[in-house]
């Protein structure tokens, strides 16, 4: 059976390599970025292999059923950029990994939080430069600090496990209340009241019509003075420019993003040579109390590792009749 990845980069090439051995698939990888213009690459592919950033709306996928492809196996956990609706209607069949490595996600959140508060970015940049200056690089200690989990499923519960072995205080936010949160001692809010009590909030929750722009300027209204946030879910979950009057007023003191609403167009490719036509991006480039990073946050061999064979899994028990991970609308 012939699987056409398209977004594909060199890890992707040699995790799928690796892995596909054992499971007889003809595997053929495309960088191109699928949206309407590449959809007819894959022609005679009966699968396709999508990532975060590839278009699947409702004209890509006619595209792809018109040219035989009866599979979207995405080797993501998200969804939010699949028109379900719409690959109902062709006949199409969507798979995804929802679980490959809660930890990698987790542990960048936990990464951003510690490089922000601690001025990595910053003093990397100075002693390379003999510049040996402590000024302006005092933190704070994590311990005793409370922090605000928004989503607290796989990722959002690997992360608070983490967090409690700092001696942080936990606060969560999520329309269903994880046991595991309640043991570590995390106390369940409404969001508001989240947003005013902790000191360092970490999204992990979906993208769906609910949370999208969950924060936004009201929300960002709610924090605490010089509160940081970090956001490894989804960019949309964010209103990114009101991040910018945020971080000018200092009512945001810390803003870790490893992921941005207007990222498809942007990352995963080097653009050091063009000039960045995105302003609010750029905007926020020039705080030196960001860190932005470019959707790296699931990046690990192990995560790639399962994602692989997760992927592989998903489209060999999809061909014998016996499908696993399908997403429905
Ligand atoms: P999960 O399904 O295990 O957990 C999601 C949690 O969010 C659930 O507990 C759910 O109840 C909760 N939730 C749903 N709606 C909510 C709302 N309105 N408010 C608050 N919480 C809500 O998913 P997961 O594996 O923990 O992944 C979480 C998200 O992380 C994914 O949806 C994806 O967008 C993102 N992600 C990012 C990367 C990356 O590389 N940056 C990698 C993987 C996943």
């Amino acid at each position: 059976m012939r699987v056409l990845f398209f977004s594909s980069q060199t890890y992707d090439q040699d995790s799928f390599t690796s892995a596909v051995t054992s499971h007889g698939l003809d595997l053929h990888f495309q960088p191109a970025r699928l949206t309407e213009d590449t959809a007819a690459l894959a022609h005679g592919h009966e699968v396709v292999c999508a990532f975060i950033n590839d278009d699947l709306n409702a004209d890509v996928l006619k595209r792809l059923a018109d040219g035989g492809t009866r599979l979207i196996a995405l080797r993501s956990a998200g969804y939010n950029h699949v028109d379900l609706a719409a690959a109902k209607h062709l006949g199409l069949a969507v798979v995804r990994v929802p679980a490959y490595s809660p930890h990698a996600v987790a542990e960048h959140a936990v990464a951003l939080i510690l490089a922000l508060n601690r001025r990595l970015h910053r003093a990397y940049n100075r002693t390379r430069e003999g510049n040996f200056s402590l000024h302006g690089l005092t933190g704070f200690d994590l311990h005793g600090k409370t922090v605000g989990v928004v989503g607290t499923g796989q990722i959002g519960a690997t992360f608070a496990r983490i967090m409690a072995g700092f001696g942080c205080k936990l606060l969560a936010y999520d329309p269903y209340p994880n046991p595991e949160l309640l043991a570590l001692g995390a106390t369940y809010l409404e969001l508001p009241e989240l947003l005013r009590q902790a000191q360092i909030i970490s999204l992990h929750c979906p993208l769906t019509e609910q949370t999208q722009h969950l924060i936004n300027s009201q929300s960002l209204g709610q924090l605490q003075p010089g509160a940081m946030l970090i956001n490894t879910g989804r960019g949309a979950l964010i209103d990114t420019p009101a991040l910018i009057e945020a971080l000018k007023d200092g009512q945001l003191g810390y803003l870790g993003l490893d992921v941005y609403e207007e990222e498809a167009q942007l990352f995963f490719e080097d653009r050091s040579d063009l000039p960045l036509q995105d302003d609010v991006l750029a905007r926020l480039l020039t705080f030196p109390n960001v860190i932005v990073t470019a959707h790296q946050a699931f990046l690990t061999r192990e995560a790639l590792a399962a994602i692989a064979e997760t992927t592989l899994d998903n489209i060999t028990r999809w061909a014998a009749g016996n499908p696993q991970n399908l997403v429905e609308g």
